[in-house]
C-alpha cells in the first residue's frame, strides 16, 4: 500500500520552486527537447529537474502550471536511522515510520510530501461483522456488531466543534476579517482531522479485538445524498466523513481487517430485525413487525447484516481517483501531521 505523509519543512525553497516553474513551462512548450541540458543553466539540481521535465512534458495543460512542486525520486533520497536526507536540497527530515521503500518526495512552499510503500499484513479470518455507520445523529460514527447485538458510539465532540467554529467564523466575517477566517477554518479542519484519526483508530482496535470485518455504506452515499444535505446529518461538511471513511479504510488494511461496502439505498428504510420497510419518526425507526429502535442503530445493524453486492476495496480505485481533486482541496486546508494525509 502507498501512503503519503505530509510534514512542515520550515525551510525557504522559493528560489528552487521558481526554477521548477520555469522548467515546467519549458517542458510544456518544448515536448521534443526534454533533456536537462537545455535547462541546466537555470540551476536546479538535475535529479529534481529531470522529474519536473518528465512530468510536465507529458500532455500537461499549460494552465495547470501554477504550483509546481519539487519532486525528488527514490534515487535522490537517503535514509538512515530515522532521518531522511535529500542531499540535492541539503534537507534533513526526521521520519520514524517503517516502510518498504520511499517512492518519492514532493516539496512545496510549506510541506514535504513523503510517499512510501508499506507492506500489508494478510487479511485476518473474521469471526464477527461490524457495521459502521458514519455521520449519525450526535456522533461521527456508530458501530454495531451483528453477532453480539452490541452498539458502540464514536466522536461525540464533532458536532459542537463545528457549531463553535461556525459562530466564530460568522462573527469574523461580519467584521471583515477574512484572513482570520481562513486561519480559523484551518484550525477547525486540523481538529476534525485529529478527531477522525482518533475515531478510526478506535474502530480498528475494536475490529482487531473482536476479529471483525468492517462493513460501511458505499462512500458515494455520504457525499451525493442531496436530500439530506441541509439536515443535521450534514451539519459537518461531508468531506470530513469522507476523510473518516478513508482513514478507517487504510488503517484497516494496515491491520489486516477486511473492509467491504454496501449500497446505502435501504440501510435506513429497512428493519434490521425482519427486513421489512418501516417508518422513521424523528429519531426512531418503527417497523410493521413491532420493532422500534433508534434510527441510527437500526441503520448500523443493517449495514452489518447486509452482504449482497459487496464492493471490494480494490474496485473502489476508480472512484478514489475521481474524488482525488476534492480530497486534495480538503487536505490542503490541514496542517502538518505525522499521520498519512491520504491513501
Ligand atoms: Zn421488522
Amino acid at each position: 500500500m502507498i501512503l503519503t505523509y505530509k510534514i512542515k519543512h520550515e525551510k525557504d525553497f522559493s528560489k528552487e520552486l521558481d526554477m521548477a516553474i520555469k522548467i515546467a513551462e519549458y517542458a510544456v512548450s518544448n515536448k521534443d527537447k526534454l533533456s536537462t541540458k537545455y535547462i541546466a543553466h537555470l540551476g536546479l539540481k538535475a535529479v529534481i529537474a529531470n522529474q519536473i521535465l518528465r512530468k510536465y512534458g507529458r500532455n500537461w495543460k499549460a494552465k495547470a502550471i501554477k504550483s509546481v512542486k519539487l519532486t525528488i525520486p527514490n534515487q535522490g533520497i537517503k535514509y538512515t536511522s530515522g532521518i531522511i536526507n535529500i542531499p540535492s536540497l541539503k534537507l534533513f527530515i526526521p521520519f520514524n515510520k517503517s516502510f518498504q521503500k520511499i517512492n518519492q518526495i514532493e516539496i512545496d512552499k510549506v510541506f514535504v510530501y513523503i510517499s512510501i510503500t508499506v507492506s500489508e499484513p494478510p487479511i485476518i479470518k473474521i469471526k464477527t461483522h461490524i457495521g459502521v455507520d458514519l455521520n449519525t445523529t450526535g456522533h461521527c460514527a456508530l458501530a454495531a456488531i451483528k453477532e453480539t447485538g452490541k452498539v458502540y458510539r464514536f466522536g461525540k465532540k464533532a458536532e459542537h466543534i463545528h457549531k463553535k467554529y461556525k459562530i466564530i467564523r460568522k462573527n469574523l466575517q461580519k467584521k471583515g476579517l477574512y484572513g482570520v477566517v481562513k486561519k480559523i477554518k484551518n484550525r477547525e479542519s486540523r481538529i476534525v482531522r485529529d478527531l477522525n484519526h482518533k475515531i478510526s483508530r478506535s474502530i480498528i482496535s475494536l475490529a482487531v479485538k473482536k476479529k471483525g470485518g468492517i462493513q460501511m455504506e458505499k462512500l458515494q452515499g455520504i457525499r451525493d445524498n442531496k436530500k439530506h444535505r441541509k439536515s443535521f446529518k450534514y451539519a459537518l461538511n461531508s468531506w470530513s466523513f469522507y476523510q473518516l471513511a478513508k482513514f478507517i479504510e487504510y488503517k484497516a488494511l494496515l491491520a489486516g481487517i477486511p473492509v467491504t461496502y454496501i449500497e446505502p439505498a435501504y440501510t435506513s428504510k429497512c428493519c434490521s430485525r425482519c427486513g421489512q420497510i418501516g417508518e422513521r419518526n424523528d429519531k426512531y425507526f418503527k417497523c410493521p413487525c413491532g420493532h422500534v429502535e433508534h434510527a441510527d442503530v437500526n441503520a448500523a445493524f443493517n449495514i452489518a447484516f447486509l452482504s449482497p453486492g459487496i464492493v471490494q476495496l480494490q474496485k473502489e480505485k476508480s472512484f478514489l481517483q475521481a474524488e482525488s481533486d476534492t480530497r486534495q482541496k480538503a487536505t490542503q486546508r490541514s496542517y502538518a501531521t505525522l499521520e498519512p494525509h491520504w491513501l
